[in-house]
């Protein structure tokens, strides 16, 4: 089953979650690259961080604007291939400098967001590829659009806004089993022809593996718990 990290470093514990993801896609008959590890490096500093570039990890998740970019511009000139992604909700008026620093943005759910990115992305000529979150549990406080609504806002970001729309994210309801959310996330996806699903999470990465998740976003079992203010 699960290997269980027991390493006391960061480089251990990466190594244990890039293995029982790898294990996880082996046991769903697909490759053993399937899905990719996301870090998840919120509220932890350069110098925790530091430790998983220097282990070779170059795929990071933030959630907050501010945090990330007290971090990655001076990070990013010592590693300069890392790929960041936005994982978190994002305000309009940030779109700009959320086009300036991330590569990938895994939440795009409402109309003027979508527009302001589109925006920026012209003026600033940076073009990060987008997924498109969907609230697979309807929580009112949680971002991501209503299942019910996804074909349409889907279409709409990508053929009438013009983004480069990849793939969904979502973030299933804490209290739930996670599974029947990883399987609507997919069928969703299914549906429009879209091939990256961004699901999965230090409780139940595997599983959101084996039902076809293409990117994990992992943060807790690699580096550490979090203080719990900050989400
Ligand atoms: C914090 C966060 C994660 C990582 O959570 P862990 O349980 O620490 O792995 C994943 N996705 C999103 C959107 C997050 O905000």
């Amino acid at each position: 089953m699960s290997n269980q990290p027991e390493q006391s470093s960061i480089a251990g514990r990466l190594a244990g979650v890039h293995e029982n993801i790898r294990s996880a896609a082996v046991a769903a008959e697909r490759p053993e690259d399937a899905a990719e590890l996301v870090a998840v490096s919120k509220t932890f500093p350069a110098e925790v961080i530091r430790e998983a570039l220097e282990a070779g990890q170059r795929v990071f998740g933030e959630n907050r604007l501010q945090d990330a970019e007290g971090k990655w511009p001076g990070l990013r000139e010592e590693y300069d291939d890392v790929e960041l992604h936005m994982i978190g909700s994002i305000q309009t008026r940030k779109a700009k400098a959320i086009v300036g620093l991330f590569d990938v943005i895994q939440t795009v759910d409402r109309e003027k967001l979508a527009r302001a990115l589109k925006k920026a992305m012209d003026e600033i000529g940076r073009c990060p590829v987008c997924y498109i979150q969907v609230n697979t549990g309807s929580e009112p406080q949680k971002g991501g659009v209503e299942p019910r609504e996804a074909d349409a806002f889907i279409r709409l970001c990508r053929d009438e806004i013009g983004l480069e729309v990849v793939g969904l994210m979502a973030i299933p309801p804490a209290d739930q089993e996670p599974a029947p959310h990883f399987a609507l996330l997919k069928k969703i996806a299914e549906r429009n022809g879209l091939q990256k699903l961004s699901m999965g999470m230090s409780a139940d990465y595997e599983l959101a593996v084996r039902f076809g998740a293409t990117s994990v976003r992992v943060g807790s079992a690699i580096f550490g718990a979090r203080t719990p203010v900050a989400g």
